[in-house]
């Protein structure tokens, strides 16, 4: 660590403008199930760290346990941690315009009654999604109502990102979040101690209402509630749909997601596409240029502000070198031979860079960034034909542990790296004794121990998650993750990511003989689409004029989704060979919540 433990910078920062805050700092579900608990995390990151946290990690979890409403600059209000992202308020003439409304409907509503408490009774005006992730919509539900009048404002493509992220690889995505997040850990000190990018997420409902107003140029201004507010659009960054905008009138810019107090996710560890850190650097780049000499605070929807003009392009111009060194030194390396693994090794940051907090890895990590750098532009071969066609790891661990001469010994060989600090090897030794007999206990407990300390260790926050919920796997197996009743994201689905929802369902080996087509008519929305299955594959796609098929359907998009999620067929018109579909569905497989991870 090499940023200065004693600079209270931002603290002072995190502090400024404090208004109030909800006591106590927990939001509950209608029938009292706690949904968000900040009192708890805030109890916890008091005095120094234990030895059982990275001091830099324990740092910025105090900062991010400081929740309450805050004043930004006249006018412009945060309410911070009251879920994982901020609710920023801003006024106009008749009433209040939220940008960002959290990921869950009670912790939002509960987010703008504390703001009502401070600053009266204002209708919500309008609503801002600053990007296409659930942490900045989720909670629409719980400031307007579903069939709000109110303009909703996104980036253009906004919809199609926000359920495209998470429809294909979702569930698989789920479960490795579990890790990332540390969900089955109790929040303490030798358990889940933040999120760096904030305390945690909500559990509670979300939701999504669409947008009906799409930015989709820099330099758009709109004027909501007699605020006038100037656009720029920055997709590709943190987020495919993302953008910034400019307050003229209050001399105010909101970052979005894409400057925030620490080094941000290229790749996340739950398992995404990867983020272009040269785009994101050109887009930090441009708002200095377009905004920064007539701001005096810049504030983001994680995190606290920045004041001053001079901090500000500081800031800034740190943030957007982060983003370009990290791309431009890997591929530097890439061209010189360098495989992912050996450039997350040989890259360091500048001292200077290094030397601020803001720059840390709380939540990306140079080490996970740069492999993502590595996989974007050359994918996860690394050229060395000897690591083509490797065996899979149970096959692998077997054959290493009869070469190091059992399991017996690999646990010993594994204990003795462990004993000597080399964790790393300890962890892969141990892994290939666990994966070569799932069922040794030893083999397993010193697994459990060696990825413990390793998160003991992390400074960034998702790493420690991983290690720390892999050791609790390890030591009492894979416990359900509690699914929480959602509005969810199947509404705003299109017709062909619902059809591509089955379509990866299709177990092929059962389907490999199975051929049948079916004719969908959606007269409600306007769509046909034609699906044929043969050799295994289901092929749809949208048509005017459906070629003949052994079955018909017609229904509505609300019969649809029924049909899919709930298997309900009343009132669905079909002719033809009415087994079609009923084949069809019982060549599909669901989707396993709770795959396991450290165990073969
Ligand atoms: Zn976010």
């Amino acid at each position: 660590m090499t940023a200065d433990l004693t600079d209270r910078t931002d603290f002072d920062d995190a502090d400024r403008g404090f208004i109030g805050k909800l006591i106590p700092g927990v939001v509950k579900t209608a029938d009292g199930r706690v949904v968000w608990d900040i009192d708890e995390f805030a109890d916890l990151v008091q005095g120094d760290a234990p030895a059982t946290v990275n001091p830099s990690l324990w740092r910025q979890s105090k900062l991010t346990s400081k929740q309450g409403l805050y004043e930004v600059t006249a006018g412009i209000y945060q309410v911070r941690d009251l879920d994982m992202s901020n609710m920023t308020l801003v006024e106009g003439d008749t009433g209040v315009i939220v940008i960002d409304p959290l990921i869950s409907a009670e912790c939002a509503a509960a987010a703008i009654a504390l703001y009502r408490q401070h600053r009266g009774d204002r209708p919500v005006t309008a609503v801002i999604y600053t990007h296409a992730h659930l942490d900045h919509f989720g909670g629409v539900l719980g400031v307007v109502d579903a069939d709000t009048q109110v303009p909703i404002v996104a980036p253009e493509h906004f919809l199609e990102h926000a359920v495209s992220e998470n429809v294909y690889a979702g569930s698989a995505m789920l479960r490795r979040s579990v890790y990332y997040a540390g969900v089955p850990l109790q929040t303490s000190a030798t358990g889940r101690v933040g999120l760096g990018l904030g305390a945690g997420g909500s559990t509670g409902t979300y939701g999504l209402i669409a947008p009906t107003l799409d930015i989709n140029r820099t330099g758009q201004e709109e004027v909501l509630d007699g605020v006038r507010i100037v656009f720029q659009l920055t997709p590709g960054t943190e987020s495919p749909a993302e953008m910034n905008f400019f307050f003229p009138d209050h001399r105010a810019l909101c970052l979005a997601e894409n400057a925030t107090h620490n080094l941000h996710n290229l790749l996340t560890l739950r398992g995404a596409q990867i983020r272009d850190p040269r785009i994101w650097s050109h887009y930090i780049s441009e708002a200095i240029h377009l905004y920064a000499d007539d701001t005096d605070v810049a504030f983001a929807s994680h995190h606290w502000p920045t004041w001053g003009r001079e901090n500000i392009v500081t800031f800034l111009k740190e943030q957007r070198d982060l983003y370009c060194y990290l791309h431009d030194q890997t591929l530097r390396l890439i061209n010189q031979g360098l495989t992912g693994p050996e450039c997350a090794e040989a890259i360091q940051m500048p001292p200077a860079l290094d030397a601020r907090w803001h720059t840390h890895g709380y939540y990306g990590s140079v080490s996970h960034n740069v492999k993502a750098i590595y996989q974007r532009y050359i994918g996860w071969y690394d050229g060395n034909p000897a690591h083509l066609w490797l065996h899979p790891p149970t096959a692998a661990a077997t054959r290493y542990v009869q070469v190091i001469g059992g399991v017996d010994a690999t646990v010993g060989k594994a204990r003795e790296f462990f004993d000597q600090g080399d964790l790393r090897f300890a962890a892969e030794l141990a892994s290939h004794a666990v994966f070569a007999e799932p069922e040794n206990v030893a083999a397993k407990d010193l697994l459990a121990n060696i990825l413990e300390q390793l998160g003991f260790g992390a400074e960034n926050a998702t790493w420690r998650n991983a290690y720390l919920t892999g050791a609790q796997e390890l030591r009492a197996g894979v416990q359900p993750t509690p699914m929480t009743a959602s509005a969810g994201m199947a509404p705003a689905m299109t017709t062909t990511q619902l059809f591509d929802s089955i379509a990866i369902r299709i177990n092929g080996p059962r389907a490999w003989d199975t051929a049948l087509s079916i004719s969908w008519n959606l007269p409600d929305i306007g769509e046909s689409h034609h699906m044929e299955l043969s050799n295994g594959a289901l092929i749809h796609f949208r048509t005017e004029r459906s070629p003949k098929a052994d079955l018909t359907v017609t229904l509505t998009r609300p019969q649809l989704l029924g049909l899919l999620f709930a298997g309900t067929t009343q009132g669905i018109d079909m002719s033809g060979d009415s087994t079609a579909l009923p084949r069809l569905l019982a060549l599909t497989d669901e989707a396993d919540p709770s795959f396991p991870i450290v165990t073969p």
